[in-house]
């Protein structure tokens, strides 16, 4: 039998698992099921479900700058996802009273990028406010001391709108899509994945599983729990009139790393602003392990002023007005901030895909070709995307800024 003509499970329909839908559909996989919790996708579980999501290709690593230049071509020039992408550039500074890890973190994302050809004419040096203005002049903030750069070749996706979009052509290339069952356990003959089992009782059987269920992964395969970590991050909105809207279309993607971001209002004159920070866990006290809790629409006490921080230092006239759509987003992080894509160890037929690490929307358009990769070799070639026995969850990340803290500490 042809291997496109086997059976693949993707357990899990957001980022990862729309993407290796796609991919597998369009190499000629015939019989591909996604088995998605929610009742729609996008799914409000989603990290992906969401006004938009940075795509930049500065990183510390060249091995994920060169992925993210590949990701950028296909957000400019694949007619499935460029209508979703802008590209309005990419503000990325530090405020004057950043900590030195901050710095630090900033100086080697640009140094990924300064000397790279594609940024050629792309990226000018940030450091006064007359240099602020002059690629941001809608930002009316003091900004006092703030230092960076800002980079022509980045913007955003808007992401909720670009999962729609995915979504629409699986379904157009004959991928069977069943809503509103969440997938309760991983089903096994002895050692081999023979499928999964849903809420309402059914039983799915595959010749391959694929786990693409984001921050929750640990939920099914709890032996994961030792390298990936749910972890997650303050959203809110303010709501603009039409004439506030209209003043800050076309502005970069403003970050400041150690305060917080946010982006160019939406249609609807939404403008989504996130703090910066090492994030919340929602740790099980007695395994330790972190998934999402079942209600993700608040944030914790402290995120509003931390969100209110970054308005007053950028766009002060808005720091005052109602926080709206609050939420937390969860992603799965790993110590290393490496993607986990990979078979299950000890378990037959199984693949993992997951440890986003909170910077994987950009990949949309390529992660299931890594995953397709991985299928077909039968194993993982990319030894920094292979699961990691012992990889302790958690570790100190470069680009974040204070302490990760647990939900339960701070309500
Ligand atoms: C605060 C925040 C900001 C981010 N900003 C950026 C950014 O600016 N740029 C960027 O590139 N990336 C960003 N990311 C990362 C990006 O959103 C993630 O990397 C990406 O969404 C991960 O995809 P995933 O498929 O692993 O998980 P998800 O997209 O979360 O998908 C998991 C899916 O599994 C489903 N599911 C869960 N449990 C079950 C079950 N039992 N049965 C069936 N289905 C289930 C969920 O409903 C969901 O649809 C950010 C992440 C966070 C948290």
């Amino acid at each position: 039998m042809s291997r496109a003509n086997g059976t693949v499970l993707i357990i899990g329909g957001g980022t990862f698992g729309l993407s290796t839908a796609y991919h597998l559909a369009k190499a000629g996989y015939r019989h591909i099921t996604i088995l998605e919790k929610a009742a729609t996708i996008p799914s409000p579980l989603s990290a992906g479900t969401d006004l938009n999501k940075i795509v930049r290709a500065e990183y510390e690593d060249p091995f994920y700058a060169e992925l993210a230049l590949a990701a950028i071509a296909e957000w400019t020039s694949n007619p499935l996802f460029a209508p979703h992408y802008r590209q309005v550039g990419y503000l990325l500074g530090n405020s004057a009273s950043a900590p030195e890890k901050s710095r630090t973190s900033l100086a080697k994302s640009l140094a990924s990028i300064q000397n790279h050809p594609a940024f050629a004419g792309q990226i000018t040096p940030i450091n006064s406010r007359e240099d602020i203005r002059s690629v941001a002049p809608a930002l009316d903030g003091s900004m006092d001391g703030w230092v960076g750069y800002f980079n022509r070749l980045a913007g955003y996706v808007r992401s909720a709108d670009a999962l729609r979009a995915m979504y629409n052509a699986v379904k157009g290339l004959g991928v069977q899509v069943t809503l509103g069952d969440a997938v309760v356990s991983l089903d096994y003959n002895d050692n081999r994945c023979i499928g999964a089992s849903t809420e309402s009782g059914r039983h799915y059987t595959a010749d391959t599983t694929i786990l693409t269920t984001g921050a929750s992964v640990a939920n099914l395969l709890p032996s994961i729990g030792q390298q990936v970590t749910g972890r997650s991050w303050a959203i809110a909105h303010i709501q603009l009139t039409p004439e506030e809207a209209a003043k800050l279309q076309g502005i970069p993607v403003t970050y400041s790393r150690d305060l917080g971001f946010f982006f160019e209002p939406d249609p609807t004159g939404l403008l989504k602003v996130s703090p910066s920070g090492s994030g919340y866990t929602n740790k099980n006290k007695l395994t330790g392990i972190s998934v999402p809790p079942e209600d993700n629409n608040f944030i914790p006490p402290a995120e509003d002023e931390a969100i209110r921080e970054v308005l007053r230092e950028h766009l002060p006239s808005l720091s005052e007005r109602p926080l709206v759509n609050t939420k937390i987003c969860w992603c799965a992080d790993t110590a290393d901030t490496d993607y986990v894509i990979d078979f299950v160890p000890g378990k037959e037929r199984l693949i993992v895909v997951t440890g986003d690490s909170g910077h994987a929307f950009k990949m949309l358009p390529l992660v299931g070709g890594w995953v397709k990769d991985v299928l077909e070799n039968g194993k993982q070639d990319i030894a920094r995307w292979a699961w990691k026995e012992g990889n302790s969850a958690g570790g100190e990340v470069s680009w974040r800024v204070g302490k990760s803290k647990d939900l339960k500490d701070d309500s």
